[in-house]
């Protein structure tokens, strides 16, 4: 019933679910700038590890977004100033100094449609989460991977991940990293790694590291053979 009624907008709109952002009782710099961030030292199992911030370490919550940013997919918004689009992977914001702000969206912009290039079009990709439970959950970790390999060499790709930081998380290391290299588990694994690097940690979510690791890795595994063409 709520996929009927949802939009892809909407999907992209949608804001974290901190725990302390949805609690009234709790400090929240999202919710009320300048009041404190409660999940810096309490509970926070489930937020950021890459570009958090001293204000906020909220997570997008968007499985879709992940999958879009890796597509190149483009958001056109129509506001006063005219029509103007963005890849969707450039979007939504880290929380830097202000994490009351989401996205790039302008006071008065709409969405107005979410494109796919013809480029990604019929590239081989994935999507993999890793959720607390069997039924519905939001992404722990998640990473979308779009791969081409022609004559054993990477000549296309696309990877990013979810679950890890204030908006899809498009891996430009990985990436450059696996473009024009063998698709073989050594390069994906060095090219992931260079990725990870940037990781940092808080308290009680380092597995989230290994996590998208291991995610990563799987699918790029499993893509290579599937996309590989001579
Ligand atoms: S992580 Fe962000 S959303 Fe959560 S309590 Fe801190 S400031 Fe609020």
């Amino acid at each position: 019933q709520l996929r009927n009624a949802a939009t892809t907008g909407g999907n992209l709109l949608q804001r974290t679910r901190c725990p302390y952002f949805q609690d009234l009782d709790k400090p929240c710099n999202k919710r009320e700038p300048g009041s404190g961030c409660g999940a810096r030292d309490g509970v926070h199992r489930d937020h950021a590890v890459l570009g958090h911030s001293a204000q906020c370490i909220a997570t997008h919550p968007s499985d879709m977004a992940v999958a879009l940013a890796a597509l190149d997919a483009q958001v056109e918004l129509y506001g006063p100033e005219g029509t103007r689009r963005l890849p969707v992977a450039d979007f939504h914001r880290l929380p830097g100094e202000h994490p009351e702000r989401d996205t790039w969206i302008r006071p008065g912009e709409l969405i107005t449609a979410v494109l796919l290039p013809a480029a990604t079009a019929g590239v081989p990709s994935a999507y993999r989460k890793a959720r607390d439970r069997a039924s519905y959950a939001f992404a722990l970790a998640s990473v979308a991977v779009a791969l081409r390999v022609t004559d054993g060499i990477v000549d296309q790709v696309g990877v990013a991940f979810g679950g890890l930081a204030h908006r899809p998380w498009r891996a430009r290391h990985t990436e450059l990293a696996l473009l024009g290299a063998p698709a073989a588990p050594d390069a994906f694994e060095g090219a992931v790694a260079l990725e990870l690097a940037h990781a940092e940690p808080l308290r009680d979510n380092a597995y989230k590291v290994s996590l998208a690791r291991n995610l990563a890795l799987d699918v790029l595994n499993r893509l290579a053979p599937a996309t590989a063409t001579a």
